[in-house]
């Protein structure tokens, strides 16, 4: 931007579009924040959550990071703002759902089938955060969107070893919802549990799935863990 035209845009927010708004965040200050919904996305500029839900002040209690990862519980991998965030959206807004969004063309994805720059230490370590998405193969265009839709996936499977994540999806009082957001398209797909498959959302029932069980084999075959015959869970 050229100048100070950033100055000017803050500006022109204060003067312009929060007039409209003033009486919504008088009442989000007032009654503090009461977010149904933690979305966890992609920080690629072109993802834009609000865009895509129809969601305003106060709906989405949102984190954003490289690749929309979901570091372990167990604290492994460090401290970490994105496991900090999971745990208060849960314990205290008491989030409904909780949204895992990864999108086409992913930096972060490709990232992981090509060298990261050697002085990007904390780039490289969270990486591996994605890393059993990737699949043995050349990334063709083909395997970068399977490997964004595996790593959405494997990020699912993370925020079930959160406890408290994992105890309210058992109880039904949180679902998880797995999104692929084609840029292109502006379309969201959205993970089916069911068949393991990611279905557009003009196409499928359902904006996620919940309670959450599968399990997802290296091969990124998903598995579910229900007795085929019965229909049971094990
Ligand atoms: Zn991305």
């Amino acid at each position: 931007m050229p100048g100070d035209a950033l100055l000017n845009r803050l500006r022109s927010f204060n003067r312009d579009a929060f007039p409209q708004y003033r009486q919504q965040f008088k009442t989000l200050v007032e009654d503090g924040q009461h977010p149904t919904t933690l979305f966890i996305g992609c920080s690629d500029s072109r993802l834009l959550p609000y865009l895509l839900t129809g969601a305003g002040p106060g709906e989405l209690f949102l984190v954003r990071n490289v690749g929309a990862f979901v570091p372990p519980y167990d604290g492994s991998h460090g401290h970490h703002g994105t496991a900090a965030a999971i745990e208060f959206a849960v314990l205290s807004l008491q989030v409904e759902r909780i949204v895992v969004c990864g999108h086409s063309h992913c930096g972060a994805i490709k990232a992981l089938y090509e060298e990261v720059p050697a002085e990007a230490n904390n780039l490289r370590r969270w990486l591996e955060l994605g890393r059993d998405a990737a699949l043995p193969v050349v990334p063709t265009p083909d395997a970068l969107r399977r490997t964004e839709q595996r790593a959405v996936v494997l990020q699912l499977e993370r925020l079930m070893d959160y406890p408290m994540v994992r105890r309210r999806v058992v109880e039904g009082q949180i679902s998880l919802h797995g999104w692929h957001y084609v840029i292109e398209d502006g379309e969201v797909h959205v993970f089916d549990v069911e068949s393991g498959g990611f279905v557009a959302a003009s196409v499928a029932t359902h904006s996620g799935t919940g309670p959450y069980h599968p399990y997802v084999e290296h091969d990124g075959q998903v598995l579910s863990d229900e007795n085929p015959e019965t229909g049971e869970k094990f």
